[in-house]
């Protein structure tokens, strides 16, 4: 047996061994297409191996009807198997008998005679001494078929194309394999039909087999078949939030392009690495980073994947909440304070202060509750205009807020009037304070438009005394008799209520 031989004979043999392999991997519903072309491709290989060792035109014409059983078919095989592997919706029953009404055609008209008129004009016999080699000249079905071939290459190529493009690392090497598996029998069939093959070997069944490892491979170590995983896989690759998968004691499995933004350092980790990174926010529901010298927060949610209903593994999700959470404090803000004073709004003001007096800590505890109106503000208003009056109640918010401690609460009352509640403090210790909070804003000068403007306030204050009950409203109202009093004595002044 020559060289030529034996290598024909090694592809078939092959070619049984990755049909056994086809049907043994058999597991996916989507292999149907796959084991229906390595059928195909055993019987195109093997054909030809009859047809190469036969002694007589009859002989090397049984090859060629065997090469005819499989050929026809594989060209759309293998295009409804890339429409599957890309988890392209399937034809239905009516539309595959169509598409394959042709290659049933082109199967019989070669099988006999008148038929194989149609395929082939004539057929002659060679034998160059190594191989023989039955040579038919082509009829209509046979360039029918060639055009037709040609159309589901090109319908293939363009389908791995479009997927190639954007497509992830795994993806990538997933449409590569698919492409080498077109391309190899297209480029060898074209080199077949132009070169003058002294020898008359032809290699497109070699090629096809190579084309069916391809394949082959791609469905054994890239999971080709499956195309929910991919897709899923790719869901999870473009995904805004990082995503990681991690052993139960936290070693890094795998991460996304938005989790390797986010941590970068696991862009140096292999699978089995520590990943003391994401450790660290194993207790946390959410939490703030610093990316960018921006400040951004995320809700974090781990998922265990069981496997016979133990734990795995660990999926944790980094969820952006940025935008969301801006929005929140947006709101919180508005709801909270004056947008004016930047103070505690009155509503906010009652809730705390409340909160604060009907703690139990509340009853050992001295309170005192200011209420500080600007003295004559209409004037300031009617002389400069609002916007000067404005400016007027933005300083003294300031100077009223930063002179009381971190824990004292001050809001706005409404208008021209500041509220504050202030914990823990005597009679003395108040007056003090309140004084020197008058003769600061009276020493203030705030300059609005070239003007120097000086303001005063009155202040009237409630005193509560450890043990006894606390009540907002009660201050409330005694300070506020306090301040009609300090108004009345001339304003710029403090009155303490009962005094
Ligand atoms: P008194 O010394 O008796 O407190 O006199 P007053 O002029 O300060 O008191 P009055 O209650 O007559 O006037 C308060 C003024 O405060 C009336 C109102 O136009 C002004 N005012 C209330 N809220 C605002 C505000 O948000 N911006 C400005 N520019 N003025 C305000
Ligand atoms: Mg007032
Ligand atoms: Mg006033």
């Amino acid at each position: 047996m020559n060289p030529y031989i034996w290598f024909m004979l090694i592809s078939t043999v092959v070619c049984v061994i990755l049909l056994i392999y086809a049907v043994a991997n058999h597991n996916s519903e989507r292999s149907f297409f796959l084991i229906f072309s390595s059928i195909c491709t055993f019987l195109y290989t093997f054909g030809y191996l009859l047809e190469i060792i036969s002694p007589t035109l009859e002989a090397a014409f049984i090859g060629v009807r065997v090469q005819k059983m499989g050929s026809p078919f594989l060209v759309l095989l293998n295009y409804l198997f890339v429409r599957d592997v890309y988890g392209e919706k399937r034809f239905r029953f009516r539309t595959l008998c169509l598409l394959f009404a042709f290659p049933v055609f082109n199967l019989f008209t070669a099988q006999a005679f008148p038929l194989v008129r149609l395929h082939y004009t004539h057929i002659e016999y060679f034998w160059n001494g190594m191989i023989a080699n039955c040579q038919g000249y082509p009829g209509p079905v046979n360039y029918l078929a060639t055009a037709y071939s040609f159309v589901f290459v090109f319908f293939n190529l363009r389908r791995i194309l479009n997927h190639l493009r954007g497509a992830g690392k795994q993806q990538k090497s997933q449409g590569l394999c698919l492409l080498a598996s077109i391309l190899i029998p297209l480029v060898v069939n074209i080199y077949h039909t132009l070169s003058a093959n002294q020898l008359r070997l032809d290699l497109n069944p070699f090629a096809v087999s190579v084309s069916l490892a391809l394949l082959l491979y791609s469905v054994r170590n890239q999971n080709l078949l499956n195309a929910v995983p991919l897709a899923r896989a790719q869901v999870i690759e473009s995904m805004v939030d990082a995503f990681i998968v991690c052993g139960k004691d936290f070693s890094f499995l795998d991460a996304n392009r938005a989790a390797k933004k986010l941590f970068p350092e696991l862009n140096t980790l292999q699978p089995g690495d520590p990943m003391e990174q994401v450790k660290r926010f194993e207790q946390e529901n959410e939490l703030c980073l610093q990316i960018d010298g921006e400040v951004r927060f995320y809700k974090v949610t781990q998922t265990h994947i069981l496997q016979n209903n133990k734990s795995s593994a660990i999926c944790i999700v980094f969820h952006d909440i940025t935008e969301k959470e801006n929005q929140l404090q947006k709101l919180y803000g508005k709801a909270t304070f004056d947008p004016l004073m930047h103070i505690y709004n009155r509503a906010t003001f009652f809730d705390r202060a409340n909160f604060t007096l009907s703690s139990d800590k509340a009853k050992n505890c001295r309170y005192a509750l200011l209420m500080i109106d600007l003295d004559y503000f209409k004037s300031v208003n009617d002389t400069y205009g609002h916007s000067c009056g404005d400016t007027v109640l933005e300083t003294v918010a300031v100077i009223v807020k930063g002179h009381f401690r971190k824990n004292d609460l001050v809001g706005r009352y409404g208008g021209e009037e500041i509220v504050a509640l202030l914990e823990n403090i005597s009679v003395s210790q108040m007056r003090a304070a309140v004084e020197k909070l008058r003769t600061n804003i009276e020493n203030t000068i705030i300059p609005y438009q070239g003007n120097e403007l000086n303001v005063t306030v009155s202040i009237g204050m409630a005193h509560s005394p450890a043990g006894s009950v606390h009540s907002v409203e009660e201050l409330l109202v005694q300070a506020d008799s306090a301040l009609y009093k300090a108004k009345n004595d001339g304003r710029n002044r403090a009155w303490l209520y009962g005094e």
